[in-house]
């Protein structure tokens, strides 16, 4: 962000204006367990900026959760929605616990306190959250209907990813492999690259990696290497991925044990030859000390932060590609925006029609930002901030913040 402020000659007061947070809320919330001790847990509200509409972005429960971590993700979701175009600013949630640990019963009462800590900072038209990691539709639709009760009032757009009967939309759960899916086509093409010629490495068969591996694999690509957190497969001649997520599903989220593949480590994987790898995991999976040894000739961010600074200068360096992740792993946010969309009208699509929408949205992003590093040569993410940035900006100037 910092590179995009001095490329675009942006007032110091502007970057001191984009470089932290605008608004966050912290909260303690007691909850009572099922054995009727009480825990109390920490949870955040971030919302990054406003300017370009009201702020939009996932709720995280996770042990490691930090205010820090939610202000990271509060700001990329900033970039994000205006990479897009999307009427929205960012913003990011979060509890630090670990779900694991938590039964249904507890899980609905931590999302229901969660929503009574913050409902006076939400409304369709202020911040609206979404789920995100170990959150699901299910806690979304509990934290509606809190909402809800609190105010006496049906307000379905006051947050997205919701289960259809509550005013879910069509293709929401699978968006951001979907979209990923929109990007993948487009590099290729732009490339002239075959996506059923070229060769896949996914990092991650959850929600994310398992969903893009499915949509390569219907579309004839070869997808030559998958990982969870047990173990990495590969198998030159192509992974059966659908009997792969049917394994990964009946062994408790694990691939060890598949028999169309050979194992391998993680860090092997991601060294494997191939023409697109697709973290699709963690953050930080691709540092200084694993990027000189990617053979990739693309990399799609799928995962949010995969690739630490520096390795991403080694990419530069490399000539590869880094389609990055402000882009490629906007599905689901897209997606998030026509449900509210939908919401607003009171009047439901087709998948078609959400799909429709989603893929002329990606693609049209992704041409300006391809367009744009063609013509300054300079990277893709480069193009992302200078473009995400710059709308920002725009929108704190008129407003008279800066
Ligand atoms: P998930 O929990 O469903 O899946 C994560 C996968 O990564 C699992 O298969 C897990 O085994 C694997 N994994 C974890 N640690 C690993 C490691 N060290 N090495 C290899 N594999 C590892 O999560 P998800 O929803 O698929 O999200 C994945 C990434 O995508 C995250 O960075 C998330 O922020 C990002 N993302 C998700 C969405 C969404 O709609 N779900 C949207 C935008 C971005």
């Amino acid at each position: 962000m910092d590179r995009a402020c001095h490329d675009l000659g942006m007032r110091d007061e502007v970057r001191e204006l984009l470089r932290r947070p605008m608004r966050e809320y912290h909260a303690l919330l007691p909850l009572q367990m099922d054995n009727g001790n009480r825990r109390v847990y920490e949870a955040y509200r971030v919302q990054y900026n406003n300017a370009r509409g009201p702020t939009k972005g996932g709720i995280r429960w996770h042990a490691n959760e930090t205010i820090d971590t939610v202000r990271a993700l509060a700001c990329w979701m900033t970039w994000k929605t205006a990479v897009l175009d999307l009427p929205l600013g960012g913003g990011k949630g979060g509890i630090t616990c670990n779900p694991r640990e938590l039964s249904d019963t507890e899980k609905e009462r931590l999302a229901r306190s969660y929503m009574r800590a913050f409902a006076p900072v939400m409304s369709v038209d202020r911040d609206v959250p979404a789920p995100d990691v170990h959150t699901t539709p299910q806690i979304m639709a509990w934290m509606l209907d809190e909402y809800e009760i609190i105010t006496g009032q049906h307000h379905p757009g006051v947050i997205t990813g919701k289960p259809l009967p509550l005013g879910g939309s069509a293709g929401r759960a699978d968006a951001t492999s979907f979209g990923g899916m929109i990007i993948i086509r487009d590099i290729d093409e732009a490339l002239g690259l075959k996506l059923n010629k070229a060769h896949y490495v996914i990092q991650g068969f959850g929600n994310v990696g398992g969903g893009i591996a499915k949509l390569l694999h219907e579309q004839g690509g070869c997808v030559v290497g998958i990982s969870a957190e047990d173990t990495a497969l590969y198998n030159v001649k192509g992974i059966d991925i659908p009997s792969a997520l049917v394994h990964y599903q009946r062994n408790g989220q694990r691939l060890a044990g598949f028999d169309g593949a050979d194992e391998i480590s993680n860090d092997e994987l991601l060294t494997l030859a191939c023409d697109i790898l697709v973290p699709a995991a963690i953050e930080h999976a691709l540092t200084r000390s694993n990027a000189d040894a990617v053979s990739a000739r693309v990399i799609v961010e799928l995962a949010n932060g995969p690739i630490t600074p520096s390795a991403d200068h080694i990419f530069r360096d490399k000539g590869i590609v880094v389609v990055p992740d402000i882009l490629a792993n906007a599905g689901g946010v897209t997606v998030s925006y026509l449900e509210q969309v939908q919401n607003a009208h009171n009047y439901y699509w087709s998948l078609e029609q959400v799909r429709h929408q989603l893929d002329q949205r990606m693609s049209g992003a992704f041409r300006s930002l391809w367009e744009l590093s063609q013509e300054r040569s300079i990277s893709m993410r480069d193009a992302a901030y200078q473009i995400s940035v710059e709308r920002v900006a725009k929108a704190c100037e008129v407003r008279g913040w800066v």
